[in-house]
């Protein structure tokens, strides 16, 4: 994806339009020529058009709902951060083994939240209640924030908002480099901004609609200069013919981009690939070619919430992964924090 992000029909909850944002957005829109309807409610858009479901996933991927966010009762965020902020729901790239495909079931179009306001102020109560302590807001925890935000400059505000606060910190992480309207954000050390990066082998076969790697890195530059702390989760790691090559082929480009300055507060998260059983039927019917691995047979069965448990590795496999990412994090990065490996 080279282009940044153009819905093809976009929907507001009429309420949506009381807020500037809401207003903003629907000149916008309109200028731009784009089609644009009322719901009654971002969780139910009826009629979204497409005959068929694969047909009607891929329109409602191209689909915007603009509209309020009513419960502000966060969710919680672990291991990453102590609450999801909820800027927006869903994300138009293609990745086949993206989780979102099981939250968000029938609803796979991508919704804003044009109360930006009350969902600032709603963060600064959590912060308070935890005082003296930090407390960590992950905005990327059912979106790709960054990928949406040139239109809304929702999670601009958003880091702004939190660079003002003494005890509250941000994080979001992407897969898109359209990151030059946040270069010059007020961020004030308090949001770490994270890329997902992954060998070549992965990015080409599993994460269509998403920005092509070199972009991601050479954007990460760009926010390590613009004196973000910095971080990358290598996600899913995943095995495939010369994958051992194929991570530290992504070492190096890492290493070859980011300015020596920016090195000392780099983070790495490193997870490996997981599914579930719900999650591969979803994927089988979204992508039915999909080359993604999804034989159970192959992988250990780890126990998770809910009695639905999740497809890892075998034990051996992940020593070897372990062995060889860890390596290379110290190889390149040596002063880097590895957040945790799962
Ligand atoms: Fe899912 Fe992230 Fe890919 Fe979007 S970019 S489809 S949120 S994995």
């Amino acid at each position: 994806m080279n282009k940044p992000f153009m819905p093809r029909l976009v929907y507001f909850e009429p309420n949506a339009l009381e807020y500037p944002l809401g207003q903003e957005l629907k000149e916008k829109f309109d200028k731009l020529g784009i089609e644009t309807r009322f719901t009654t409610s971002h969780n139910q858009v009826r009629n979204l058009p497409g005959d068929t479901d694969a047909q009607k996933y891929r329109i409602a991927k191209t689909t915007l709902v603009v509209g309020i966010r009513k419960t502000l009762k966060f969710d919680t965020s672990k291991p990453s951060a102590e609450y999801a902020i909820p800027l927006a729901t869903g994300c138009m790239g293609h990745c086949h083994y993206c989780y979102l495909q099981t939250t968000m079931g029938s609803k796979p179009y991508v919704r804003t939240y044009v109360n930006v306001e009350e969902i600032l102020n709603a963060a600064d109560q959590y912060i308070e209640e935890r005082a003296p302590e930090i407390t960590r807001f992950e905005a990327a925890c059912t979106s790709d924030i960054v990928g949406i935000d040139h239109l809304t400059h929702s999670l601009k505000r958003t880091i702004e908002h939190i660079g003002q606060t003494e005890l509250g910190r941000l994080r979001f992480v992407t897969k898109f480099h359209f990151v030059d309207h946040l270069l010059d954000a007020k961020h004030n050390g308090n949001t770490r901004f994270r890329f997902s990066v992954n060998a070549d082998y992965v990015i080409k076969n599993f994460e269509p609609g998403t920005s092509p790697l070199d972009k991601r890195i050479e954007a990460a530059g760009k926010v390590a200069r613009a004196g973000y702390p910095l971080g990358f989760i290598v996600a899913p790691i995943y095995l495939h013919e010369g994958w051992e090559e194929g991570y530290r082929h992504l070492f190096e480009r890492l290493d070859e981009e980011l300015p020596q300055d920016a090195r000392e507060d780099i983070t790495f998260e490193f997870i490996q690939h997981r599914f579930t059983k719900p999650a591969k039927r979803v994927i089988e019917k979204n992508y039915p070619k999909t080359k993604l691995e999804l034989d159970e047979e192959k992988r250990r069965y780890k126990w998770g919430k809910y009695g639905i448990g999740k497809y890892i590795y075998q034990k051996d496999e992940e020593d070897e992964i372990k062995s060889h990412l860890y390596g290379y994090m110290e190889k390149y990065f040596p002063n880097a924090k590895l957040e945790y490996f799962t």
